[in-house]
């Protein structure tokens, strides 16, 4: 299942762009001649609702799941991180794919549900809400796009539960397509607000861990009743995991915050970065005092600066 790496924009496949109700011709059913070549050759980005889907399914945690079941990359290596599918060992196939089809299919990803149409989501600089427009992958293995069924892309969507997938990933979706808007003038995110992206988009568990630190509750406001639903509730704790990281990444505040509590951090945030200062200060005069002592001119040695990628202090958590 050669697809773009929906939702996002930018694949490699140059689309013509439709809304829902374009009309396209396919089928997909068992005992058509390319049964399963789709899932032999995959390439699907997961969204963080699947991944809840799935690791329910299989019985793990989502930190067992990432492991066993998936890969890391990044959007366009701009430091967004991403998830992919990862295929058996040493070919191309799903690991899910069986003679029958898909051991999953009842939790299948949102790129499996789409096939063979693709989501485009696309968000003004200036807008915050996303805007779903559909392109056709025609691939030549693919025999459904012979048979004689028509259905607009909506009806489609429909009946592959697709519509309820991506309402429960819209809030990922406006994450990555605003980090990607931001561009290069706000500078590569640090290591840390990648990590905590990471987190709270992938590892579910790991952020509900992370929810019910001392360090978290000592710095956000939660009812009782807002808490008890985060732990029970995989979908719920999602949906707050992208509320935080619009309000951390991005400022936009809906999450409760103790201002006492967040000026102490912000202090000794402040202090950290002091410190990474003088310390990066002392190096920039050891290196200077070293070119100096060995006769070479710092301009034309080619490093105008010394690096010290731990002044990013774009997270403060
Ligand atoms: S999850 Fe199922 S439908 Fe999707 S690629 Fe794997 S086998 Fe195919
Ligand atoms: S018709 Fe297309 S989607 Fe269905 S099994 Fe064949 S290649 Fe896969």
């Amino acid at each position: 299942m050669s697809q773009p790496d929906i939702p996002i924009p930018g694949s490699p496949v140059v689309p013509t762009m439709y809304d829902g109700s374009k009309v396209i011709q396919f089928s997909c059913h068992k005992g058509i001649g390319c049964w399963n070549a789709c899932c032999a050759n995959i390439d699907i980005t997961l969204t963080p609702y699947d991944i809840i889907r799935l690791k329910k399914r299989l019985g793990l945690s989502s930190t067992q799941f990432l492991r066993d079941y998936t890969v890391p990359f990044e959007f366009e290596k701009d430091g967004i991180a991403g998830v992919k599918f990862r295929p058996v060992e040493g070919g191309t196939a799903c690991r899910f794919m069986t003679p029958e089809g898909c051991a999953v299919y009842e939790d299948r990803p949102t790129a499996c549900r789409y096939y063979p149409v693709a989501l485009l989501s696309m968000r003004k600089q200036d807008e915050y809400t996303d805007t779903q427009s559909y392109a056709l992958v025609e691939e030549a293995h693919c025999l459904g796009h012979q048979v004689a069924r028509k259905l607009s892309i909506d009806e489609y969507r429909a009946e592959q539960g697709a519509v309820e997938y991506d309402e429960l990933a819209r809030g990922w979706r406006q994450l990555v397509l605003k980090k990607k808007s931001a561009g290069p003038a706000i500078g590569a995110p640090s290591l840390k607000s990648r990590q905590l992206f990471f987190m709270a988009c992938y590892d579910i568990d790991t952020f509900r861990d992370f929810v019910t630190s001392e360090a978290f509750n000592k710095l956000f406001k939660l009812d009782e009743a807002m808490r008890a639903m985060l732990m029970e509730d995989d979908v719920e704790l999602m949906q707050f995991a992208f509320r935080f990281l619009k309000q951390v990444l991005f400022g936009e505040k809906s999450i409760e915050i103790d201002e006492a509590a967040a000026q102490e951090r912000l202090k000794k945030w402040q202090e950290r970065q002091a410190k990474i200062e003088e310390e990066a200060r002392k190096k920039r005069e050891e290196y200077e005092r070293m070119l100096a002592e060995e006769g070479i001119d710092e301009d034309a040695s080619g490093l105008g600066y010394y690096p010290d990628d731990e002044l990013d202090g774009s997270c403060k958590l």
